[in-house]
């Protein structure tokens, strides 16, 4: 590519709710525009680095034995209620009607869609396993879209389902998705972590998810020094590999006390499950202001938002814009490893206890307000809530667990039947006797991806790629080009020659100074810089640069071509 050709518009200056480094960058860089709030234009830039993470992602999956295929984005409001998620999904689905006045979803994800097609297509166990997957634009209406395409509401996903005779053989699936995920994200140089992981509004029983580190991330994870365990921080909590909600109903049933509602009533009360609770706390901001957050799982937070909304007394409740301007803290962090020290946090991972909260405080209906909150014995500072998990002996009896934060990349999980039953997806077993399918499915955030490789690899200067994302392999870099015809024509042979072999390479040809030249390049994260000067010529040398490194090498043509 010769980059005047190309339309690239790096940009100095971005808005002040981009708060974090990747949403900055890939804005500084062009790669995306922003169009409404949680939907964006991947430019030609973005694009580039979008296709190769799909590419990777394509390949692995059809290595793995997946079969690609394509459905439809709009989605039939009948097909929904036959699963009862029309009504369940809550606000994050889009709603849509067409002139007839029929009701449509732009589908934020396919179960539905692919065990209709399952149940038409799919006859005999001898078609079974099978494991469809597409690359898909999803919507998904946030409540609070956030950190450029990070959190967006259109997003690039690849969602694939697989159908089975038995749950021996969808646990077989399960494992080679596991480990496709694994080989996925180590080929595009990511550090990450597959982690135990609740199973939120998909349902199922068996679940993890892959989880790239980074401060920035919304998600906390412990991990055990002793062993392989790592799991989601809700999970960490109160529950050892296995038996995930039973612990946590334990959990929460050894906090609850008789005089308080159960947690039956809470749950139907929040229309939240049991296990979703143990990520409640309460947070108290410095002049009085009364939150609930509910760590982690946003679709939880925005039912909640939505429920609390209706409840009388509801002005003490802060919303979370409220809690960052009375604490000082940034947007997206609220939560315990985001507060500051001092500012004081009711933990309760009660249920019925924030029933008692929310429903309007005691069992004669007076409110909270006033009440006592320091000699309150649920009261705790942040630093205490983190004891809870960093420290303390890991599930598994072996080490002691850790917290990082991470970026929810990918997700696997065991459906069981749980949508081949509602939908009556049926194969008949060699006795001939019509059997519900087992099924899986496995998601992975194409366009997350993204954002979050920037969040690992990045300096002041811009973008670090790993080579498998980055947009250019290369970066032909000629100095004075216009005076001098002899670096023109080298700088020229070069990018023929490497084009020629294959090379992803880019010609930076809009006769630039070497400063503004230099800066555009490591901005944008190009790997390897190869600078064609006048100099170097005169000693038979190029100078090269890895990106990340601060050292020039000059290196001979032949050296050059060693590299590549
Ligand atoms: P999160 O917990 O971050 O909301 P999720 O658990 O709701 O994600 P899944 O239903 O598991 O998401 O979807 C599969 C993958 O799609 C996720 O692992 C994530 O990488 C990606 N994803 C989900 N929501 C978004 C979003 N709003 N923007 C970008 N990617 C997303
Ligand atoms: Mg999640
Ligand atoms: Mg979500
Ligand atoms: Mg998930």
């Amino acid at each position: 590519m010769r980059l005047s050709r190309f339309h690239l518009a790096t940009v100095k200056e971005v808005p002040a709710d981009a708060e974090i480094a990747s949403h900055r960058l890939m804005l500084r860089t062009g790669m995306i525009r922003k169009l409404a709030a949680g939907i964006y234009t991947w430019s030609p830039l973005g694009l580039r680095v979008l296709s190769k993470v799909e590419g990777v992602v394509r390949e692995e999956m059809n290595r793995a034995g997946a079969l690609e295929l394509l459905m439809p984005s709009i989605q039939p409001k009948e097909l929904w209620e036959e699963t009862g998620r029309w009504e369940k999904f809550g606000g994050q689905l889009l709603k849509i009607k067409d002139r007839k006045d029929a009701s449509y979803c732009y589908g934020p994800t396919h179960e539905e869609v692919i065990t209709d097609y399952a149940r038409n297509e799919l006859r005999s166990y001898k078609q079974l396993p099978v494991n469809f997957y597409q690359i898909q634009t999803k919507f998904r209406d946030e409540i609070r879209p956030r950190f450029g395409v990070m959190r967006a509401r259109e997003f690039l996903m690849k969602d694939a389902y697989s159908f089975h005779l038995t749950q021996d053989c969808l646990a077989n699936e399960y494992r080679n998705m596991y480990d496709t995920y694994g080989r996925i994200f180590t080929r595009l140089g990511l550090k990450f972590r597959a982690v135990q992981a609740d199973t939120g509004a998909i349902g199922g029983n068996a679940s993890h998810e892959f989880q790239v580190l980074a401060d920035s991330g919304e998600d906390a994870i412990a991990f055990s020094t002793g062993s392989d365990y790592a799991a989601n921080i809700e999970m960490a909590e109160a529950v050892a590999p296995g038996a995930p909600r039973a612990a946590a109903m334990q959990a929460l049933e050894r906090v609850a006390t008789p005089t308080q509602k159960t947690i039956d009533e809470v749950t139907a009360f929040l229309g939240v499950k049991p296990s979703q609770c143990v990520k409640t706390i309460l947070v108290r901001g410095n002049d009085g202001l009364v939150a609930l957050c509910v760590r982690g799982d946003h679709e939880v937070n925005e039912v909640k938002a939505a429920k609390l909304a209706e409840l009388p007394g509801e002005s003490m409740l802060a919303d979370e814009a409220e809690i960052v301007r009375a604490t000082g803290t940034k947007p997206g962090f609220i939560g315990p490893a985001g507060l500051p020290d001092s500012i004081p946090v009711i933990v309760d991972r009660s249920a019925a206890a924030l029933a008692d909260f929310v429903c309007g405080g005691n069992q004669d209906g007076t409110h909270y307000r006033g009440a006592n909150w320091e000699r309150d014995a649920r009261i705790t500072r942040v630093a205490d809530i983190r004891k809870v998990v960093e420290g303390d002996p890991s599930p598994d009896g072996q080490g002691t667990l850790k917290i990082a934060r991470g970026i929810e990349v990918g997700h696997v999980f065991q459906l069981g039947d749980k949508y081949a039953q509602a939908l009556g997806a049926t194969v008949l077993d060699d006795a001939g006797k019509a059997q519900v399918m087992q099924m899986g499915c496995y998601g992975i955030g194409v366009s997350r991806i993204v954002a979050a490789a920037i969040e690992q690899n990045h300096d002041d200067a811009g973008i670090i790629w790993p080579e498998p994302m980055a947009p250019w392999r290369v970066a032909v870099c000629p100095i004075g080009a216009a005076q001098n015809a002899q670096v023109r024509e080298e700088a020229e042979k070069l990018y023929d020659e490497l084009a020629a072999r294959g090379v992803d390479v880019l010609l930076d040809d809009r006769g630039l100074r070497p400063g503004p030249m230099f800066a555009d390049i490591e901005l944008i994260g190009v790997p390897h810089r190869i600078v064609v000067s006048e100099r170097g010529l005169a000693a038979g040398t190029f100078e090269y640069r890895r990106r990340g490194e601060s050292e020039n090498r000059s290196l001979s043509r032949d050296e050059l071509a060693r590299l590549f």
